[in-house]
């Protein structure tokens, strides 16, 4: 591990701007992504600026019915929350799917949402990877792409995003909040927070350099079942190979894409009387595969219809 200097916030806007204003600085807060990455070389930061100990981590309800989830809480904590599990319970579920319970007793629900992909050439620094370099090249085109993208991939990167949390929030309409370089504070939809990989896979999120999240919105909980469904190689501890969170009206897919994938084309199908089959075929569409992927199209396909029928049969919580 290089060497590099640390220094514990005394508030959000003085970590903001120690961020924004350091070359090479970097937030941590629970660390289990950041500090692996390091390990491996893949993260380089000279200056680590501790944002964990920020008063950022209530769980707050909303005068219009929601929950406001500061960046700052665990995973543990958001999940076993009673009103989450009982108005959110895709959440509690996608959050438990995820990880194992060490780590979600230290990540917090900031550094869940922005965690970097889990594509093995990406922590691989022998390897070409236009995300760590951009122009190196994609090692993943033609090797092990078991867990790529099938949707909005691009020939610069076809890595997906691996996380269970966001999944949910999406389906959700969850909206996150961020705190500028500024100290101006701005909102946006969860949906629009990572971008696609496009010719720029290095850039991850929306957000402007330095900017800090500072909360998850929640709106009202949907009317409708609610369920989220995994499916993965061992029962735990193992990344999602799909994904399906349903939410009332709302569905998202995860590890199909380089973000949370909301799946508006299925759910305008749904809504104008279609079959959770045929939503679901609108959805995939302009899937494709990169060889030892192609089965996540069947694949996500499949969960989805069950996470549908589980829902629309009021089985989902
Ligand atoms: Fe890197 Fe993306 Fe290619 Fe993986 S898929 S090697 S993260 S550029």
């Amino acid at each position: 591990m290089r060497p590099f200097t640390y220094e514990r916030a005394a508030d959000a806007l003085a970590a903001v701007r120690a961020v924004s204003t350091t070359p090479g600085a970097r937030f941590l807060a629970g660390g289990t992504n950041l500090l692996d990455l390091m390990k491996v070389d893949v993260e380089q930061p000279t200056h680590l600026v501790d944002v964990g100990r920020l008063p950022l981590a209530e769980i707050a309800e909303t005068e219009d019915g929601g929950l406001r989830i500061g960046a700052m809480t665990t995973n543990s904590q958001v999940a076993g929350d009673p009103r989450v599990r009982a108005r959110y319970p895709v959440l509690s579920q996608a959050i438990v799917a995820g990880g194992s319970q060490q780590l979600r007793n230290k990540a917090r629900t900031g550094g869940n949402l922005l965690q970097r992909t889990r594509c093995p050439y990406f922590y691989d620094p022998s390897k070409p990877c236009n995300k760590r370099q951009p122009g190196a090249g994609c090692a993943a085109l033609e090797g092990l792409n078991r867990s790529a993208a099938i949707l909005g991939a691009s020939r610069a990167c076809i890595a997906a995003h691996p996380s269970d949390m966001a999944v949910a929030m999406v389906a959700l309409g969850a909206r996150v909040e961020a705190l500028g370089p500024d100290g101006t504070r701005a909102a946006m939809p969860l949906a629009d927070l990572h971008r696609l990989p496009g010719d720029t896979p290095h850039l991850e999120t929306n957000l402007p350099r330095g900017a800090l999240l500072t909360a998850v919105i929640l709106p009202p909980p949907p009317e409708g079942g609610q369920v989220y469904m995994k499916a993965r190689d061992r029962a735990s501890y193992a990344g999602a190979l799909v994904s399906v969170a349903v939410a009332g009206p709302g569905i998202a897919l995860g590890a199909v894409a380089l973000k949370p994938w909301r799946a508006r084309k299925a759910e305008t199908a749904l809504a104008a009387g279609a079959a959770p089959a045929e939503a679901m075929a609108a959805e995939l569409a302009e899937a494709r595969g990169f060889g030892r992927n192609d089965f996540k199209i069947r694949l996500v396909a499949r969960l989805a219809v069950a996470a549908l029928d589980e829902t629309s049969k009021g089985r989902g919580a």
